[in-house]
C-alpha cells in the first residue's frame, strides 16, 4: 500500500488560524512546518478524512483524487473541512467493528475508541495492515480482548503527542511491535516545530513527515532507535521529571522507581509525591526503593528512576558519609563501591532506563562540609552514570537540551 499524507495537522490546521502562540508563530514562518488538517490518501483509492481543499493538497503532492472510491471520516468535521469537493463519493463513517470490502481489494474495519470518533484498520490487497486513529483518540477494548490483535500492524497513524497512551495501549496489546512504522498525525500547537517535535517523537519511537509525503506501508523508514539508557539532568523544579515521564508516556507498564522513600510526618514531601503520582498514567507501577541494582539486573518493562540525588543521599547515609572521621577511613571507599556496582548494573541492563538527577555543581558553594561533600559526590555520580547512557539531556525552565545522543 502506498500512502500520501495530504495533511498531517490538527483539525484546524497548523498554525491554528489567528492563534498568537509562539508555536503557531514559528510554524507560520517555516513552510515545511505548515500542516493542513490530517487527511490520508491510500493507493489513490481510499481517502481517510477530508481536509480543506483536498484536491488542491493532492495536486500539490502530485496525486489525483479521480480514483477515490471511498471517503471515510474518523471524526466529526466542522467549518471549511465539510466543504465537499465535486466528483468525490459521499463520505461515510463505518459503524464499530463493521467490515467494508472494496472492489480494489482493500478491506476496511472500524476500530472502537475511548472517545467520539472511529479508528480505521485498512488491509491492502497484499495483506499489509495499517491503523488510522482520529485526533486525541486511543483504542478501547484492547485489554479485554474485545479487539483481538493477530499480529502487529505494518503502520499506525495516530496523535502521538496528544495521546501518547494510545501508543502505550497498542504496544501492550501487541498491535505495535518493533517493526511497526509509527507516524504522528493531527499535529497541533503543543510542541515547537522542527528539532523539538522530532526529538519528542523519536523518544516515542515515532516520526512526523511534512504534508505531501508519500510512504510505502511495510517499508520501514530510517527512524532513530529508542535509546536504552537516558539520563535527564536539571536543577530544582526545572521540569526534569516531566521530561522523563514524557519520554516513557507511550510505553506500557512502566515501573516508576521513587528513591525518596516515605518520610514519616512530612506533609510537604507527601504532597510532592501525590502530585507526581497524579501526573503519571494509571497503568504505571510505583515502587519505593533505593535498591536499584536488582531492578536493573532483572528483565522487565522500562524503569523511570526519580532520582539519583535521593539515591545518593540514602547511600551516603548508609556508609556514614556525614562523619568526617568515618568518611576518611572507610566511608568514601564504601561509597565508591556502591556507585561502581550501580554503574556496572546500568551498563549490563537489558531494560529501557530513564533516570533523573539534579545538576547542583554550578550553584553557589555550600556552606557546610557535608553540603560540599554531597555536591562533589553527586557530580561524580552523574558523570559516571552519564558515561553509560546513550542519551543525556539537560532541562532548564522546561526546555530540554540534548547533551548526548
Ligand atoms: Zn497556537
Amino acid at each position: 500500500m502506498e500512502l500520501t499524507l495530504l495533511g498531517t495537522g490538527a483539525p484546524s490546521g497548523l498554525p491554528r488560524p489567528d492563534c498568537p502562540c509562539s508555536v503557531c508563530a514559528a510554524c507560520a514562518r517555516g513552510r515545511t512546518n505548515t500542516r493542513a488538517a490530517t487527511a490520508v490518501l491510500v493507493d489513490s483509492t481510499v481517502l481517510l478524512d477530508l481536509t480543506p481543499g483536498p484536491a488542491f493538497a493532492a495536486a500539490r503532492a502530485g496525486r489525483s483524487l479521480h480514483g477515490v472510491r471511498q471517503v471515510l471520516l474518523s471524526h466529526p468535521h466542522e467549518g471549511p473541512a465539510t466543504e465537499f469537493p465535486a466528483g468525490l463519493p459521499a463520505p461515510l463513517r463505518v459503524a464499530e467493528r463493521q467490515d467494508l470490502a472494496l472492489i480494489s481489494g482493500h478491506r476496511i474495519r472500524a476500530v472502537a475508541l475511548d472517545s467520539p470518533g472511529t479508528g480505521y484498520q485498512v488491509t491492502g490487497p497484499d495483506g499489509e495492515r495499517l491503523l488510522y486513529l482520529p485526533p486525541r483518540a486511543a483504542p478501547a477494548g484492547l485489554e479485554e480482548g474485545r479487539e483481538p490483535v493477530s499480529s502487529p500492524y505494518d503502520m499506525v497513524l495516530l496523535d502521538v503527542i496528544g495521546r501518547p497512551e494510545a501508543l502505550a495501549r497498542l504496544r501492550e496489546a501487541g498491535a505495535v511491535g518493533p517493526a511497526t512504522d509509527v507516524v504522528a498525525v493531527h499535529i497541533d500547537h503543543d510542541v515547537p516545530p522542527g528539532p523539538e517535535l522530532h526529538r519528542r517523537l523519536a523518544a516515542a519511537g515515532a516520526h512526523a513527515e511534512p504534508d505531501g509525503t508519500t510512504l510505502v506501508v511495510g517499508e520501514y523508514p530510517d527512524v532513530p532507535e529508542i535509546p536504552r539508557r537516558t539520563l535527564v539532568l536539571g536543577g530544582a523544579r526545572s521540569g526534569k521529571s516531566v521530561e522523563a515521564e514524557q519520554r516513557l508516556a507511550s510505553f506500557p507498564g512502566v515501573v516508576y522507581v521513587a528513591t525518596g522513600g516515605t518520610r514519616e510526618g512530612d506533609a510537604e514531601w507527601a504532597a510532592r509525591i501525590t502530585a507526581h503520582k497524579e501526573r503519571r498514567p494509571a497503568s504505571w507501577r510505583t515502587t519505593e526503593t533505593c535498591d536499584l541494582v536488582p531492578l536493573l539486573e532483572e528483565p522487565g518493562p522500562p524503569l523511570l528512576i526519580d532520582c539519583l540525588a535521593l539515591w545518593l543521599t540514602d547511600a551516603m547515609d548508609t556508609v556514614g558519609a556525614w562523619d568526617d572521621q568515618r568518611w576518611a577511613t572507610v566511608g568514601s571507599r564504601m561509597l565508591r563501591e556502591r556507585v561502581s556496582e550501580l554503574v556496572s548494573a546500568l551498563r549490563e541492563t537489558r531494560r529501557t532506563v530513564v533516570a533523573v538527577s539534579n545538576e547542583v555543581g554550578s550553584g553557589i558553594v555550600p556552606e557546610t562540609s557535608s553540603g560540599r561533600r554531597f555536591r562533589d559526590e553527586l557530580g561524580r555520580l552523574n558523570t559516571e552514570f552519564a558515561g553509560e547512557c546513550e542519551h543525556v539531556l539537560l532541562v532548564t525552565a522546561g526546555i530540554a537540551q540534548q547533551l548526548r545522543g
